[in-house]
């Protein structure tokens, strides 16, 4: 908890309780919008989220804070264009600076097979609720003049998309409000515990294990971010989960206003501008499962080469700092989330390099689920038997990472 956190935010921290309602499993964005949304949705407010480190320590701050709902598949977009609607509320639902700033996204094709892509998605995007419209050369350089549709020679811009609602938040706000929300309600948000296992009873989960001793608990989620695959295999659960890092880079200060946030998913980089000014750039995932947090210089030197071929300007800015986060990829790259076929143990996961821009509509789905016990119509093409029915929601196409 940063020294911004304990001045200016009004949290109050108690010590753990022996039992909860609700035990949520990690302090990143989802496991506190599920318990804001617990709390001010249904009322139930005997819940804890405990977080190994301090809240937002995971991939909730290291991330790009792109939010869109430009995907491939009906499924996803009706999904993502629920978090959009919420995000653009959240300020003044909460009472709290986001920073949530509208700028418009590019996502860019630069060959016949990518351009007829990004026409169906365009048509996908308006039949299923969100604004997507196919824009050619000339478009682009007018939308964003700054773009070398040439592409340097190599990767000229054969066309894209541009989605208006494209937008981008400061992610540690984003968590902060959660948690003060939640906590203003009466939940417990407890940093500095570590969750060893899950207890399990019969067929269901009674509670967890912590470095504190053990917790009870009526439900369990997981929202442990990249961690999940260890946590839930405690309790015989295995995910089709693997954990592979991200990494990403800022430079320092461009001079010049660029107010859209720019994708290509051939050369698999996007970037925006910051608050401060710097530029924002993220790429692919490394290729080798990891927990690694450690980042590299050939992801700098690959990265900055191919965002350099088509923004040239970067070429005068510096690369100040460079992170690295662990996701957790699902094949289909859609998330999983609900039911685990272990009564009470319910799962947040798969966000892999995509799971910013949901915090707000999985949170709330997911507070409905616990809530209700019925898993809510909007998430139910996302639950864990999907693999084991044979109904993956392949999405590769709109994860910007592949
Ligand atoms: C470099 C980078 C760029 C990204 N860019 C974007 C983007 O532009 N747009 C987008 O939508 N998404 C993006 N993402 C993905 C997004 O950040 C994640 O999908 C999202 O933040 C996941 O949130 P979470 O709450 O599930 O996980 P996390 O924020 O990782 O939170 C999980 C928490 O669980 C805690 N934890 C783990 N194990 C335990 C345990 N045993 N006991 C207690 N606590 C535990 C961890 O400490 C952590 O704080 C990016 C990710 C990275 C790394």
């Amino acid at each position: 908890m940063n020294e911004f956190v304990e001045r200016k935010i009004a949290l109050t921290w108690r010590a753990p309780k022996r039992a909860y309602d609700v035990v949520i499993v990690g302090g990143g964005g989802h496991g506190l919008a599920t318990a804001y949304y617990l709390a001010t949705r249904h009322g139930i407010t005997n819940v804890a989220v405990l977080e190994r480190n301090y809240i937002g320590s995971g991939n909730s701050g290291r991330n790009t804070t792109i939010i869109r709902a430009n995907y491939g598949i009906p499924e996803a977009v009706r999904f993502y264009q629920r978090s959009v609607d919420l995000y653009a509320s959240l300020e003044s639902e909460t009472g709290r600076g986001i920073m949530h700033r509208q700028k418009g996204l590019l996502w860019l094709a630069h060959s016949e097979a990518g351009v007829r892509a990004e026409r169906a998605r365009a048509e996908v995007n308006v039949a299923f609720g969100t604004k997507t419209e196919f824009v050619d050369p000339d478009q682009v350089k007018r939308i964003c003049p700054q773009i070398d549709i040439t592409g340097g020679g190599l990767w000229p811009v054969a066309g894209g998309t541009y989605h208006p609602e494209g937008s981008t938040a400061r992610h540690d706000r984003v968590v902060w409000a959660f948690a003060e929300g939640a906590m203003r309600q009466g939940v417990d948000i407890q940093q500095g515990i570590r969750v060893h296992s899950l207890r399990v009873e019969g067929d269901r989960v009674t509670g967890v294990e912590t470095d504190q001793g053990p917790i009870s608990a009526g439900v369990v989620l997981s929202a442990a971010g990249g961690h999940v695959t260890t946590l839930v295999s405690t309790a015989g659960v295995r995910l089709p989960i693997r954990t592979h890092p991200l990494q990403a880079f800022v430079t320092n200060h461009y001079a010049l206003e660029f107010p859209i946030i720019v994708a290509s998913a051939t050369l698999l980089f996007y970037a925006s501008q910051t608050a401060r000014g710097e530029m924002l750039m993220g790429a692919e995932i490394d290729r080798q499962p990891s927990y690694s947090y450690r980042s590299s210089h050939d992801f700098l030197q690959h990265c900055a080469f191919r965002a350099m071929t088509l923004l040239p300007f970067l070429r005068n800015l510096r690369i100040l700092r460079q992170w690295t986060g662990v996701c957790d990829m699902s094949p289909d790259y859609s998330p999983i989330m609900g039911k685990t076929g272990i009564d009470g143990l319910l799962i947040t996961t798969g966000w892999g390099t995509w799971g910013f821009k949901a915090i707000p509509a999985a949170g709330e789905q997911l507070a409905q689920l616990i809530a209700t016990g019925a898993t809510p119509e909007l998430i139910a093409p996302f639950s864990l038997d999907r693999f084991a029915r044979d109904r993956t929601m392949a999405d590769r196409g709109s994860a910007g990472t592949h």
